[in-house]
């Protein structure tokens, strides 16, 4: 099938064409600048330029595409989690073209969306796999038992490893957002400079939980480092904090990842999210999983950060299935990828 998708959960306001697992179109128009000021994304304003932006979107990706209506088969829209406004105008255009041009909607959980983006780039794929969720809002351990069918292994107990990202970057002043420029920076640090303390979170029973993850008080011990370095050093050796950041921050999201593989017999690990386009983590995981056999799937990077193409994708594999969505579905701010199918899908007639 081929699918339109817009995606505009956040601060970009993407429009893309996928047919099966091939994309024919992926139009990102980035907000970043807009919102850079603010050293945030800010609800209002996103949503307002998502508006100006999207029917120009539309049309570049039609046109980039070289289709026309006729060769649609569905629309599909991110529907959930994100700014509720922001969402709102993906998905009501999603709607309102789906009802124009009479073709079946589909409303999309964001998340699905971050884990199809492995399958722009390996199309042979298919679960059982797990996969590492790594992005501005989230960081989970996801295990992909079938289509659809989602079970969080581990997930993070506090920040997501994207937000220690940002407000790392803040304390070193970097700006907004921080993720890509430590890991340009760290690349001329030394790692080992200043040792870390990596996240865990304690169980009653004593023992440490295997797949849960904590990013809070990482950001704090460098924090906290940064104030004393501030008293005796200048100019602050912000390479080798922010190297010593990323290292601590990839060995333990690599060392959980396999750890959880393992333990659950699955041989296959994707990655999805903002934070899977980071250098650090890539490698990490490249020589880990070869070292265990296990077989390793990551996005191009222009499929990590939010696309619609990742929404296309998994559109289509609910279209193929035979589902789609009620015109009337509603979008929501927050959603766990388990609860998806109480969300929405209902059998088509
Ligand atoms: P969610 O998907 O949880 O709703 P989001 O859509 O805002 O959140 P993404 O767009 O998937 O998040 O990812 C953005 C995050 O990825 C930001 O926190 C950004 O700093 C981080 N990021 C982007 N590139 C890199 C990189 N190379 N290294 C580390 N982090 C990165
Ligand atoms: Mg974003
Ligand atoms: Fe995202």
């Amino acid at each position: 099938a081929t699918i339109l998708a817009l995606e505009t959960s956040c601060d970009e306001t993407a429009v893309a064409i996928v047919k099966n697992r091939k994309v024919l179109s992926n139009i990102v128009a980035s907000q970043i600048a807009i919102h850079q000021p603010y050293g945030g994304v800010v609800p209002e304003i996103a949503s307002r330029h998502h508006l100006e932006a999207i029917n120009h979107c539309i049309d570049r990706a039609l046109n980039v595409a070289k289709i026309d209506w006729s060769d649609i088969d569905g629309i599909g829209a991110t529907c959930a989690p994100g700014l509720v406004g922001a969402l709102l105008v993906g998905a009501t255009a999603a709607k309102t073209l789906a009802m124009v041009r009479n073709k079946p909607f589909l409303g999309i959980h964001h998340l699905e969306g971050h884990i199809y983006a492995s399958y722009l780039c390996k199309p042979q794929l298919q679960p059982p796999f797990l996969c590492l969720l790594v992005s501005g809002g989230h960081t989970s351990l996801i295990h992909v038992k079938a289509h659809g069918q989602y079970k969080t292994l581990g997930k993070t107990r506090d920040d997501a490893v994207g937000e220690a990202y940002d407000k790392v970057a803040r304390l070193l002043n970097l700006g907004y957002p921080g993720g890509p420029a430590i890991d340009k920076l760290a690349q001329t640090g030394n790692s080992q400079a200043f040792p870390l303390p990596e996240g865990k979170i304690s169980l009653p029973e004593g023992g440490y939980h295997p797949y849960d993850f904590s990013f809070s008080g990482l950001k704090t011990a460098v924090q906290r480092l940064v104030r004393k370095l501030e008293q005796k050093t200048a100019p602050l050796p912000i390479a080798d904090i922010a190297a010593s950041f990323q290292e601590t921050v990839a060995k333990s999201l690599t060392r959980k990842t396999i750890t959880c593989a393992l333990d659950h017999n699955l041989n296959t690990i994707t990655l999805g999210g903002g934070v899977a386009a980071n250098s650090r983590l890539r490698t990490l995981l490249q020589n880990s999983t070869e070292k265990n056999h296990l077989r390793l799937c990551f996005p191009s990077l222009e499929f990590c950060t939010d696309n619609a193409a990742m929404i296309a994708c998994a559109a289509v594999e609910h279209l193929n299935r035979g589902y789609n969505s009620p015109l009337n579905m509603e979008v929501q701010s927050r959603l766990n990828i388990a609860d998806i199918l109480e969300f929405r899908l209902n059998e088509r007639e």
